[in-house]
């Protein structure tokens, strides 16, 4: 059971304006996108999966990590543990060297060591931080200098719902989430005049090994809290971020986008 069902067709056809066309109108066929070098961070399953899979079917050359596992069929697979620098230097390197220089830049690797606060070990808060937060940090760091001497970079960290909302188990995560966005926007006022964009995509409650991890109980407790009442797909977030990469996202800079079903609204 996750929630609410949409309304049957028939009444969103009740309240249809009599003068309304009978047939609507034939969309403009979208710009073909401006096909960009593209990294993925954690790349090997999840959303991060999806997002290469998506970018590389909209024309754009992408490569994304991996620590296990593999990457999709078009995707350039680089070996990557982004928390050890050394590691992240010469990904970078053959991503350029193979692909061109990044130009936009997908920090979505991350994970969780959940825990309440008086039992966490400062090995599950450090872990969590320095994958999360600083591991985004590095590859933003490592891929800024080339951005900004092309004057064009598209930086997209994911974040979580969790980061504005606070959750109960999660300190760790919930604070890492949370720095991203106070990095997003220190870019953003960095690097804006270079025409370097840094924005934060907060998903919600999204179908992955992550979440399916977590108990019964609580993705019921998310599901009858999530206004569209259903859990959110891959390729919900591998929309937007496809968005947020593209040409019709150039004016939109330190913005924090939630793609959660209406889960984590009003802050
Ligand atoms: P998964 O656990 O399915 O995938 C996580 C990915 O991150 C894997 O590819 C993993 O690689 C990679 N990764 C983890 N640690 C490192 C590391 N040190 N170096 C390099 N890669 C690493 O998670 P999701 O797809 O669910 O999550 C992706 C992102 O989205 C995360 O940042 C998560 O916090 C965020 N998010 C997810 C939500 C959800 O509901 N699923 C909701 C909100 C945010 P490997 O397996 O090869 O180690």
């Amino acid at each position: 059971m996750v929630g609410p069902q949409p309304p049957p067709v028939a009444n969103v056809r009740a309240v249809t304006p009599p003068d309304a066309p009978s047939t609507p109108p034939t969309a403009p066929a979208p710009p073909p996108a401006t096909p960009r070098t593209v990294l993925v961070t954690g790349g090997s399953k999840g959303i991060g999966r999806g997002v290469a899979s998506r970018l590389v079917q909209a024309g754009h050359r992408v490569a994304a990590t991996y620590r296990s596992g593999d990457v999709p069929d078009g995707v350039l697979g680089v070996r990557c543990d982004i928390t050890v620098p050394e590691e992240v230097e010469a990904a970078f390197t053959r991503v350029e060297a193979e692909l061109g220089p990044v130009e936009v830049l997908v920090a979505n690797a991350g994970i969780t060591r959940d825990g309440l606060l008086m039992r966490m070990s400062d090995d599950d808060w450090h872990t969590v931080l320095d994958t999360n937060l600083t591991g985004a940090f590095r590859v933003a760091r490592r891929a800024a200098r080339p951005m900004v001497r092309a004057r064009f970079g598209r930086i997209i960290f994911i974040s979580s719902v969790v980061g504005q909302l606070g959750s109960a188990g999660q300190v760790n995560y919930a604070a890492s989430k949370a720095g991203l966005v106070g990095m997003a926007r220190s870019l953003a006022r960095e690097l804006g005049s270079r025409g370097v964009t840094a924005n934060v995509l907060a998903p919600g409650f999204i179908e992955t090994d992550m979440t399916a991890e977590l108990g019964e109980k609580t993705v019921a407790g998310y599901a009858a809290s999530i206004p569209l009442g259903r859990l959110g797909a891959v390729d919900d977030v591998a929309g937007a971020v496809e968005f947020l990469a593209g040409d019709a996202a150039g004016y939109i800079t330190g913005a924090l986008l939630p793609v959660d079903g209406g889960l984590g609204m009003g802050h």
